[in-house]
């Protein structure tokens, strides 16, 4: 992943951390968990059992509570990492993005804590795994496949972009499937409430937008570039614009030659073409307010959206679930080591992350 751009790093001075040196971090509920409040929860209260994903400053675990036995995901990042990596406006606008979202094809936050090391985010567990392992598993998703999880996507990054939040992170690893194998967004690291235009360098090569490339000042748009590439790489298996380093990437996508496999259907082939349309005002998805153009495509002319909202459509794929805790639909990581409990008091970071 990228990110360059972003202002240089402040001056961190040693600061006493008011909360959490004295005793274990409180659950600070999100809007849309009270729940969490009412059962008085800190972090003692969760067993870390295992590693689901990671990422460049931390890891996603699952984690059980003990007082009620229901399972969570629980995102760990360390600090001193997320400062390193000049991240800390991304993850404190990805607390207070999720902490508004709720919506059934978004992934809920359900509260947030911190100690001296790390920042913590409890959300639901969603059991399904990536989307990405269930593309691989099966080379190519057919049209209605690729269709359905292309709706539900339609219908999140709608619901975002109507709160004024660009997602700017869509790819395969991001979008994970619920037991049902219903749609949920993930990994909100480099979404970011816009009033108009923004113009950090971030997101995946493949996914980026012509314009964040060439720097020019971005908004939701790239959205809806990005749903491109995820339509034809569900479709052909691999994404439109490849080479072994990001600068290649770089230039196909300037470029902008795409290359359409024989068996995609013409309707799929005109939508992928007006999603990657390098003129941000001729892009579909920007049109009309609220991807209303996206919908009304051809290629979706079958989705009853309000169906697909109520999530009565049927998912494609049901993954696999045995019981509530089961990560069979996850890969395995090695497990990091036990550490011991960090220095109670001291915490050089607590400013940055107060709202946590
Ligand atoms: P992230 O750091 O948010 O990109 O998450 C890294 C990986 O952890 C994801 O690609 C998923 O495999 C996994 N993951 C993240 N959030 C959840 C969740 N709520 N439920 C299950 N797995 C998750």
């Amino acid at each position: 992943m990228l990110d360059q751009g972003q202002p240089a790093p402040r001056a961190y001075g040693q600061h006493l951390a008011p909360a959490p040196g004295s005793g274990p971090a409180a659950c600070a509920p999100a809007a849309a968990g009270a729940d969490a409040a009412q059962e008085g929860r800190t972090l003692d209260d969760f067993q870390l059992l295992r590693t689901l994903g990671t990422g460049t400053f931390g890891r996603v675990f699952l984690a059980q509570s003990k007082t009620t036995q229901r399972y969570y995901a629980m995102k760990v990042l360390r600090k001193s990492q997320v400062v390193k990596l000049k991240q800390v406006e991304h993850i404190n606008n990805e607390k207070g993005i999720l902490e508004v979202s709720r919506h059934p094809f978004i992934v809920q936050l359900t509260c947030t804590m911190q100690n001296e090391r790390n920042l913590y985010m409890l959300m639901e567990y969603v059991p399904g795994g990536e989307l990405f392992s269930h593309l691989r598993r099966a080379g190519r998703f057919p049209d209605d496949v690729a269709r359905f999880y292309a709706a539900e996507i339609v219908m999140a990054l709608d619901y975002l972009h109507t709160m004024k939040i660009i997602w700017r992170d869509t790819k395969p690893e991001n979008i994970l499937l619920d037991a049902a194998g219903h749609v949920k967004l993930t990994d909100f690291g480099f979404a970011k409430r816009v009033e108009e235009r923004t113009w950090t360098l971030c997101g995946t090569p493949e996914y980026l937008a012509p314009e964040i490339i060439q720097s020019k000042g971005h908004g939701k748009a790239v959205d809806w570039w990005a749903l491109g590439i995820l339509i034809f790489e569900m479709l052909a298996g691999y994404p439109p614009f490849y080479d072994d380093n990001p600068f290649g990437i770089y230039e196909k996508i300037l470029e902008g030659k795409l290359a359409f496999p024989g068996f995609f259907s013409p309707a799929a082939k005109d939508l992928i073409q007006r999603l990657l349309t390098a003129d941000v005002g001729k892009r579909l998805g920007n049109l009309q307010g609220e991807g209303r153009d996206v919908k009304a495509h051809a290629w979706f002319a079958m989705i009853d959206w309000d169906a697909l909202l109520a999530r009565q459509v049927p998912a494609p794929i049901v993954p696999p679930h045995r019981h509530p805790g089961d990560t069979c639909n996850f890969d395995k990581y090695p497990e990091p080591p036990k550490e011991p409990a960090p220095e109670a008091g001291v915490d050089p970071y607590y400013h940055l992350f107060s709202t946590f």
